[in-house]
């Protein structure tokens, strides 16, 4: 379906779940979080049959997300299910990896096409203070599990936040003789995001060539493709990416909606704008009645975020652990 923008809208951030085995200071708070009711999150079922009527409006790509996905039992079960629905060609998981090494077989068994791991630092009391546990290690190990797995497309994402600047080259580092996409995506103020020092692309550019030489940018990529713009280092097999929201918006070029754990479809990441399906859920709505509200909301979905401008009244109000990024 294309929007009032003439915006093609092909992919959905599916949300499964709040919880998370982490507290990520820019995403969750270390406590006092106000869970979203068991009552209130959307079943299996439920999810698969939105995303079939999202697909028949034209998305075909789904990226799981949350909270921690990883956390919500029987995952493949839903990655299954996902990729026999009519219309999708592409299933993937964004996670913290804690739970990966385990999980991973039955997830490629169920037919899962590739895992963004989210690791911003490879110092180990960097690592705690940044998520409020001591996990590095088996973050390491869920992502190696990834790397190992034939196949399946692998990337890492890296918040920069300042306090993880020496980490920055060791990260694209392990992009030097892997398959593998090291991304560094820009801090959003978003929920905790708002109150974080940040790093811009040019900041973390300069960090990298002064290590590895000139950047050389990569094709843009086909229309349709994700946000991220690619750069190659002499000498590396995997590719260095951005993902710069706030100084490189994408908006005009935005093909996403999003799906909260609590079924509110979202056109926007910055606005409370979309529509409440699981409320139509609950009240018995048919497949017309959901196809309709889908096709007025992403027909609204809003032109652009104002992250450079201040808060305003219709901005969202939730985390981003409810959100899924
Ligand atoms: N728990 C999974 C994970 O961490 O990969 C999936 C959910 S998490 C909300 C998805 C992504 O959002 C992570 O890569 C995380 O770093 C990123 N994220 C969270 N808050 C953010 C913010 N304010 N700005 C930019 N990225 C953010
Ligand atoms: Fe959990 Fe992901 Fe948020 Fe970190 S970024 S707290 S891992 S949901």
């Amino acid at each position: 379906m294309v929007d009032a923008r003439g915006r093609e809208i092909r992919y959905l951030r599916l949300s499964v779940t709040d919880r998370c085995n982490l507290r990520c200071r820019y995403c969750m708070p270390a406590q006092g979080v106000e869970w979203v009711p068991h009552s209130a999150l959307l079943r299996y079922e439920e999810m698969v049959r939105l995303t079939a009527l999202l697909a028949r409006l034209g998305v075909d790509t789904v990226r799981l997300t949350g909270g921690e996905p990883l956390v919500r039992r029987d995952l493949d079960r839903l990655v299954g299910a996902l990729k026999t629905t009519r219309g999708i060609r592409s299933v993937t998981l964004t996670t913290n990896a804690l739970l990966l090494e385990r999980q991973l077989p039955a997830l490629l068994r169920a037919g899962l096409d590739g895992v963004n791991v989210s690791l911003d630092t490879l110092d180990r009391a960097q690592y705690a203070a940044i998520t409020r546990f001591d996990a590095l290690e088996q973050a390491l190990s869920g992502l190696e599990a990834a790397l190992a797995a034939p196949g399946l497309t692998v990337k890492l994402n890296c918040v920069p936040l300042g306090e993880n600047d020496d980490q920055l080259v060791p990260l694209a580092a392990l992009a030097r003789d892997r398959e593998l996409s090291v991304r560094f995506i820009e801090l959003m103020p978003i929920g905790l995001g708002g109150e974080l020092p940040r790093r811009t692309q040019a900041q973390v550019l300069a960090r990298l060539e002064a290590a590895f030489g000139p950047a050389v940018p990569c094709p843009a990529p086909a229309l349709g493709a994700g946000p991220g713009r690619y750069v190659k280092f002499a000498g590396f097999t995997g590719r260095v990416g951005f993902i710069s929201a706030v100084s490189h918006a994408f908006c005009d070029r935005c093909n996403r909606v999003r799906l909260t754990a609590g079924g509110y479809l979202k056109t926007c990441l910055q606005y409370r704008t979309g529509v409440d399906l699981k409320a139509l859920l609950d009240a018995g709505a048919s497949d017309g009645v959901l196809l309709a509200a889908m096709e007025e909301a992403i027909a609204a979905k809003p032109a652009a975020h104002h992250f450079s401008q201040g808060a305003q009244p219709q901005d969202e109000g939730a985390n981003m652990n409810e959100i899924g990024g």
